[in-house]
């Protein structure tokens, strides 16, 4: 299990879904961002999840993108070259090969618009050197694919970063760059460690000792030790979550929920619970 990049993991993901087939239609697939989407609305999880829309590139996610693709190649390096100026540097690439992706397009920047959103992201990476001594880190998997099947489910996502201590035991660290609030709102700040976490102990047997986010607004490191009872209670939900994403699919019954997450829903336009506001501004307009 070497250290990939997490362009190859989330391609891997893609092929991974194709192959997967027949055999796998029937399971709920989830990741944290998929059962946060359930949790904030379904109409949303329904968009995403099944109807697959696509949706364009807003400026936070691909802060968050282009940082975590800083810090998984800044750690590839040897210890004395993960220095601030080397993160920089990597950005300017990082930054490069994103523009040149049709993908990124839609962010429309001028140069005004890209230099406050770089130097907002130079903050970030000011910040984790803060928070963080990169030369004292042993990185064992970077940007680590994972997932477990149930009778119901496929839980799987990407694990930003696992070292192994001395006597064994894993730490999972999850760097947060404020990319959006709805994995927060919906589930709490913990739940997609928690979420790999549970994956790791059924996957691997092995249930990691200490959770680690890296919030680089802030900056500040919070930690969470997962136990069994935690663990297990996160189980339930997820299945919980399934059985009803599955009565959904077969009501086609997928309700909106409105709250201020619609601000930040790409959706919106087509959503059915913004229909009568979209008439009346289209009734003002004419
Ligand atoms: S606009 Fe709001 S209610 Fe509609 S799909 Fe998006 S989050 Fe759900």
């Amino acid at each position: 299990m070497s250290p990939t990049n997490a362009a190859a993991l989330r391609d891997a993901d893609r092929l991974k879904e194709s192959q997967a087939g027949a055999a796998a239609d029937s399971l709920v697939r989830l990741s944290p961002s998929r059962a946060s989407d359930y949790k904030t609305c379904p109409q949303l999880f329904k968009y995403r999840a099944i109807d697959r829309l696509p949706e364009p590139a807003d400026i936070y996610s691909t802060r968050g993108t282009m940082i975590h693709a800083v810090l998984e190649q800044l750690y590839l390096l040897d210890p004395a070259e993960r220095t601030i100026q080397r993160a920089r540097a990597l950005m300017v690439q990082v930054w490069a090969n994103l523009k040149a992706d049709p993908e990124y397009a839609s962010l429309e920047l001028d140069s005004q618009e890209e230099a406050a959103w770089l130097e907002q992201a130079d903050g970030l990476l000011i910040n984790f050197f803060r928070v963080e001594d990169p030369t004292t880190i042993s990185p064992h998997e970077l940007e680590w694919w994972v997932e477990h099947q149930t009778e119901m489910t496929l839980l799987r996502g990407i694990i930003d970063r696992v070292e192994v201590m001395p006597d064994g035991e894993w730490v999972l660290s999850d760097y947060k760059t404020g990319r959006s609030p709805s994995e927060t709102y919906a589930l709490g700040s913990f739940f997609g460690l928690k979420f790999y976490a549970l994956v790791c102990w059924r996957t691997f047997g092995k249930m990691p000792k200490l959770l680690r986010l890296l919030h680089l607004k802030e900056p500040e490191i919070i930690t969470l030790v997962p136990t069994a009872q935690m663990l297990t209670g996160l189980e339930k939900q997820l299945d919980a979550l399934a059985h009803a994403i599955v009565r959904a699919k077969e009501k086609d019954d997928f309700r909106p929920r409105m709250s201020h997450m619609c601000n930040y829903c790409p959706h919106k336009a087509i959503c059915p619970a913004y229909e009568a506001e979209r008439e009346v501004a289209a009734a003002a307009a004419l």
